[in-house]
């Protein structure tokens, strides 16, 4: 495997030279910096799959090396960590320089393929971006986003990658609920890996700095990186018009699939529309579109499941507000991205449901069903998973709502609903039998939509409990069960089943907050 410098440090003005301390940091895309060295690193998991593809040795892996490479204790010929520089909008307000607080670039590994891969460490120690904070990360929310990552990859969900998850053998405080009683907690770095890290708050932060010179050259940059096949006089418009398209497939994904990020701000929306930052995110169980797991969700709920279309919207609007400068008095070509995001989203949801309900083909109408079914599971309170996977087992003609019962967190409504449901079934027998397919193949259609395993919060949290006490079998036997997650596994039938009581009050499992 080679290694490279990170290529902005060519392609855009940084501070190459490493200075400590937390600053704002103007005219520089990025800053040199150096990761802060941790006592005892150790190899909690790692991602197979993805070391592969980047050309580790299986050898390699379990070695100590390994784990002092992917803690920041020991640099490769051909790393030059850098810390990069954004800001961003949060909870829709402008919040000014942001920057990578504990992120660091370690350089760019070429994989088996030729592909080029950004290494980031997170958690690394601070940066110039750390404003008050230490940069370090805890365990739980470490295992999270490294669980999550691999998972969100085998749902087919755009996403950032994870290829590591080290044990600091240090203690990092943390207030886990911000309630005034903070804690020492076991420290964890994950190596994350994505072609490029670009967020919009990467374009935001000249532009509100009116800093033209490094939007622009930040726009020519990112285009001839991770953009190459456009070009031209259009390019920027181009450019504009395939963040928005890629933003949109990736939240039909993530409606698909019952995700939620929990803080959509500008600084955590990727330009290569990939997931990116998983904090207190969370997986719908009882079906709730105004369901947030972000407690810390100050303006109370703007980032629930059912709100994630709109806001994607919203930050978009945010970066074509950053890009207008370039457009002069001509801005209709950032509304026809705002546009193209529109028409994109509405097409990858069109067959997104389509498969989830297994219809050959969305029609006109077939909208009112699907609002129909997701109005009566809200109700009902209908594990979300679970329902698509049953549905797609039955014959809706000869299945009685009773068939469905165990899936609700709430017998009382679901009574009062069950005449919903049986029209409901009614209806949707009428409209499959209009297409005629074969049963199986109408089922392996639904169940490649719709997972059986993703990693719900009580999960996590499971594997958190158990990792916390030093043992790991729980973590990978998650790990496991994710990378397969549309496949009925034998066995695994725990990671498959509804949100036990406890889960309900329990922190990290109902509650969780940016605290990480
Ligand atoms: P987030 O809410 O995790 O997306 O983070 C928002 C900003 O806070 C980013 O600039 C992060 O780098 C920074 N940040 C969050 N946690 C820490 C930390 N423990 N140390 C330094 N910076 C942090
Ligand atoms: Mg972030």
């Amino acid at each position: 495997m080679h290694l490279h410098p990170p290529r902005w440090l060519a392609a855009l003005p940084g501070e190459a030279e490493e200075r400590t301390g937390v600053r704002q940091v103007s005219a520089a895309a990025w800053s040199a910096v150096r990761a802060t060295p941790v006592s005892a690193p150790r190899l909690l998991a790692h991602s197979p799959a993805l070391a592969r593809d980047l050309g580790f040795s299986p050898d390699a892996l379990s070695t100590p090396w390994f784990a002092e490479v992917l803690s920041g204790n020991r640099l490769l010929p051909g790393m030059r960590p850098i810390a990069t520089n954004y800001g961003g909008h949060q909870f829709g307000h402008w919040a000014g320089q942001l920057g990578d607080g504990r992120a660091i670039l370690l350089g760019e590994a070429e994989a088996v393929d030729g592909r080029r891969w950004e290494l980031q460490l997170k958690g690394a120690g601070p940066t110039p971006y750390s404003r008050s904070a230490d940069g370090r990360a805890v365990l739980r929310s470490s295992l999270r986003e490294f669980i999550c990552s691999e998972a969100m990859q085998a749902l087919g969900v755009p996403t950032t990658r994870a290829l590591s998850l080290v044990a600091t053998g240090e203690a990092v405080v943390r207030d886990l609920l911000y309630q005034g009683d903070p804690r020492p907690e076991p420290g964890a770095i994950v190596c994350r890996v994505a072609p490029s890290f670009t967020r919009f708050g990467h374009f935001e932060l000249p532009a509100a700095r009116g800093d033209l010179g490094l939007l622009r050259r930040m726009v020519e940059v990112t285009i001839a990186q991770e953009f190459p096949q456009l070009s031209g006089p259009n390019a920027t418009a181009e450019f504009f018009a395939e963040v928005a398209r890629r933003s949109a497939v990736m939240v039909a994904h993530w409606m698909r699939v019952g995700f939620v990020h929990g803080v959509m701000n500008t600084d955590n929306m990727s330009i290569l529309g990939l997931t990116i930052d998983y904090g207190p995110f969370g997986w719908v169980e009882n079906f709730d579109p105004d369901w947030t797991p972000n407690t810390t969700d100050a303006q109370r709920r703007r980032y629930r499941f059912g709100t994630q279309p709109q806001v994607a919207h919203w930050n978009l609007a945010a970066l074509a507000s950053a890009l207008a400068p370039l457009f002069g008095d001509d801005q209709a070509p950032l509304h026809a991205g705002m546009d193209a995001y529109a028409r994109a989203f509405q097409q990858a949801q069109a067959g997104m449901s389509a498969d989830k309900l297994g219809l050959a083909e969305w029609r006109d109408d077939d909208s009112a069903l699907l609002q129909e079914l997701y109005r009566w599971m809200q109700a009902a309170q209908i594990d979300m998973p679970l329902f698509f996977r049953r549905i797609a087992a039955l014959d809706p003609a000869t299945t009685s709502p009773q068939d469905l019962a165990d899936l609700s967190y709430a017998p009382q409504q679901f009574e009062r609903e069950a005449v919903a449901l049986s029209d409901w079934l009614a209806r949707y027998a009428v409209r499959l039998a209009s297409e005629a397919e074969h049963p199986p193949l109408r089922r392996a259609r639904m169940d490649a939509a719709n997972p059986l395993y993703v990693p719900r919060n009580w999960l996590l949290q499971q594997a958190i409990d158990a990792a916390e006490q030093g043992d790991l079998a729980e973590l990978q036997a998650l790990q496991a069960v994710l990378e397969r997650p549309y496949e009925t596994q034998p066995g695994a039938e725990r990671f498959a089943a509804m949100r036990p009581a406890w889960a309900l009050d329990r922190p990290g499992c109902s509650a969780l907050s940016c605290s990480s």
